[in-house]
């Protein structure tokens, strides 16, 4: 039996986000395109060098891109949106830009292709467009290029890792209007795919990874046969496929799975926890099997003793194994040892991309000798107390319902807020300006004091309370200056919470986030918001929304401890914010909104475990929001809300309101509730937010009238679909006039 270690992908952004900087600066014609080649070709000889002074036994080639992998693929295999299409054809990295970001060879407009969520990660990838002609041709060699260049660099043992086709065509979309079944593309794509191995076999390649996640899903019994067909056809003497899946377990679809021809297969460990053994014998004996052991989604250092206990039963098997982490390390930032603001104590409880890289070799090293006392202190300090002591968190029932029911309260709410039929307001944020940046990054790097930085996000707010009365909205906001994020303002504001200084993951294309560590207990020391938010409704008559990130959102845009369930995490904020949103009603404040954009994006993704996940996200939620008084109202915003099967879940939450996203897809969000009558108040978005264009009065006019078909219009808000602090004030300023003027006219009409 031999044991190799390898990992499924390392982060592609460079440990100073070197492809961020090159990407942004050629985008602004700032460096040529050599320029940026060059920075690409540096990142993945770094990346190289890392996994191999960590004695890899195989280096990834392929797990570079110039914006997202899955954009890779689709320019691999040729396939171009036709409004992306030169005349002759002919593919370059500007088409690849094109596609991501909204234009075409001749630099005009044209539209991006769609982004959305990779499985249940944070990072978005580029949707692959199809139809029934779709043809495929290999167009962009980027992949052969980069393992010449590996080669040539001298390194050997290279994996070469390819998006497999199965999964590229499932992540797809069909065009608008067309209805096939995109498994028919698959004849087609096989020869593309064929003909890049035989590639691979030429230069000697021995293992090359196949990327095939779907595998982890529900997935029909046709899809998952067309795995057989597929690679029986792939299969080449040669060269030996990994075929890898990652994000969950594939116990559900082993009957199949044992019997597609392929020399490796990639288990995540961390989600197969329990049936390891059993998986392993019923996969063919021939086959290589990759132990994905070291969590590639999170931070925490690896209990290598704890590994080593959970799967030294592999001696007893007569195969080989490789060992790994359950998926591509590009989900974790790079490097914990250049940070230098955590303590040491601290810093040693976390592992990011190159401290995992070498868990693997030590783990390797123990697997070799099967040498159970190899984790001694001097190899290793992972001691077991890296988690502070859990606290329990004791609530009681009443805790997480309203006092009366929405039909009392909502009596209460009317003679309580005063407000017109059809109210108008905003999701929170206005325009983030450079200058208010600048006030926010001086008072972070002690360049102006407190003094200095109260009185300048003290004139934005009495600015925006001022733009929102001359507008003539009913229910305003303070505009959120002070914060930089939405969940990093929270995090910094409670205990428990840690904060990096360049542990950047990717998210999409050039934007990396900086994820907050949960790593103790969460509390509430102080007040959060209360002194803004008191601020802005001392400038104003009308009334002030209170604003604050609610727990489910926190905890999902978080890096989590291990120790302790979501459920116990997610109640340890929710009494956190649970405070917050007692102080705001006590300081006299009506409305309080409570945002849940992660709400809908964090259910799971296999159906077995979504009833567990909504069961503790609505406690949460309820738990931080119960706590106010029959006639304060408390409102609850979620972006790209397709409520389709969880509306049951949408409507236990109980908010008073909810503003949702539903004007950028075509009303098409709003299918499921035809069918059910939403019961409180609803603000589906009457503007689409994410574009330059001003929406004009009559088109928000017709939409709001298609609302009051589907809503009552006693339940009906007026806003736009999401926050604004991405736009400029011209804009800001025209839109919200067109939709106030719009609602104006129909109220008048009633
Ligand atoms: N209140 C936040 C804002 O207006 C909500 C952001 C969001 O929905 N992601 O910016
Ligand atoms: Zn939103």
């Amino acid at each position: 039996m031999n044991i190799f270690s390898h990992i499924l992908g390392f982060p592609r952004i460079g440990p100073n986000r070197e492809l961020k900087i090159a990407q942004e600066k050629y985008w602004n014609n700032e460096i040529s395109k050599d320029e940026l080649f060059s920075v690409g070709r540096k990142i993945r000889k770094n990346n190289l060098k890392i996994q191999k002074s960590a004695c890899l036994d195989f280096l990834c080639v392929g797990d570079f891109s110039w914006y997202d992998h899955v954009l890779n693929n689709s320019m691999m295999v040729g396939n171009i949106p036709t409004r992306h299409r030169n005349v002759n054809n002919k593919v370059d990295i500007d088409t690849l830009f094109g596609i991501a970001r909204g234009y075409n060879s001749k630099n005009n407009f044209a539209c991006s292709s769609e982004m959305t969520k990779w499985f249940n990660t944070n990072y978005h990838y580029i949707v692959p467009e199809f139809n029934k002609n779709t043809y495929f041709k290999f167009s962009w060699k980027q992949i052969l290029e980069e393992v010449d260049e590996a080669i040539n660099l001298n390194f050997n043992n290279i994996k070469p890792i390819l998006l497999g086709p199965i999964s590229y065509l499932w992540l797809g979309k069909r065009d608008n209007n067309t209805v096939f079944d995109k498994l028919e593309l698959l004849d087609k794509i096989l020869p593309i795919y064929k003909n890049i191995l035989s590639e691979f076999n030429k230069r000697n390649i021995k293992w090359v990874q196949i990327d095939e996640p779907i595998l982890v899903l529900d997935i029909s019994k046709k899809w998952l046969e067309s795995f057989i067909y597929a690679y029986n056809y792939l299969n080449n003497k040669n060269l030996k496929i990994l075929l890898t899946t990652y994000f969950g377990s594939i116990s559900h679809n082993i009957d199949i799975i044992k019997n597609i021809p392929i020399d490796g297969i990639h288990i995540d460990c961390v989600s197969e926890k329990n049936n390891l053994q059993n998986l392993i014998k019923m996969l063919s004996k021939d086959i290589c099997i990759s132990l994905g052991v070291i969590n590639g989604r999170n931070i925490w250092k690896a209990d290598l003793q704890k590994i080593y206990n959970e799967i030294c039963f592999i001696k007893n098997f007569k195969r080989n194994f490789f060992i790994s982490t359950s998926c591509s390390l590009m989900h974790v930032p790079i490097d914990i040892s250049i940070e230098t603001k955590i303590k040491k104590s601290v810093l040693k409880k976390f592992s990011f991309a190159i401290q995992k890289c070498k868990e693997l070799y030590l783990l390797k090293k123990c697997l070799k000798n099967f040498n159970k006392n190899f984790f001694t202190k001097k190899n290793f300090f992972y001691n077991s107390d890296v988690y502070n002591k859990r606290k329990n968190v004791y609530i009681k029932k009443n805790d997480l319902v309203r006092k009366s029911t929405y039909e009392f309260r909502i009596k209460q709410q009317i003679k309580n807020l005063k407000i017109p039929i059809l109210p108008t307001t905003t999701i929170g944020s206005f325009p983030q300006t450079k200058e208010l940046r600048n006030i926010r990054l001086k008072f972070k790097n002690n360049k102006i004091d407190l003094k200095k930085y109260n009185f300048e996000i003290k004139k934005y707010i009495k600015n925006v309370i001022l733009e929102q009365e001359n507008l003539g909205l009913d229910v305003l906001v303070h505009g959120e200056p002070e914060r930089n994020d939405m969940v990093e303002y929270f995090g910094q504001h409670l205990e428990g919470f840690l904060f990096t200084e360049f542990g950047w993951v990717q998210s999409y294309g050039s934007r990396c986030v900086k994820p907050p560590i949960i790593f103790d207990n969460v509390s509430r020391k102080k007040p959060i918001t209360i002194k803004w938010t008191k601020y802005a409704q001392s400038k104003t008559k009308k009334l002030v929304k209170g604003m604050l990130t609610g727990p489910v959102t926190i905890l999902l845009w978080s890096f989590c401890r291990e120790d302790l369930s979501k459920d116990i995490i997610s109640k340890q904020i929710a009494i956190a914010i649970r405070k917050e949103v007692k102080d705001l009603e006590n300081a006299g404040i009506k409305i309080i909104q409570i945002d849940e954009p992660a709400f809908r994006e964090g259910l799971p993704l296999r159906k077995k475990y979504i009833k567990s996940y909504l069961s503790w996200a609505i406690d949460a939620f309820k738990l931080s929001s119960s706590v106010v008084n029959d006639e304060t109202q408390i409102h609850t915003h979620m972006c790209y809300s397709n409520f389709n099967n969880i509306i049951d879940s949408i409507i236990k939450l109980d908010a008073d309101v909810i503003t949702i996203e539903s004007s950028k897809s075509h009303l098409k969000l709003l299918d499921c509730f035809k069918n059910i009558k939403y019961p409180n108040g609803i603000g589906p978005g009457v503007y689409d937010i994410h574009t330059t264009n001003i929406p004009s009065v009559s088109n928000i006019y017709d939409t709001i009238k298609k609302y009051i078909k589907i809503f009552n219009i006693e339940n009906l808000w007026i806003n736009p679909d999401c926050g604004l602090k991405t736009r400029n004030w011209k804009e800001v300023k025209i839109s919200l006039k067109n939709m106030i003027l719009a609602t104006k006219n129909l109220r008048n009409k009633i």
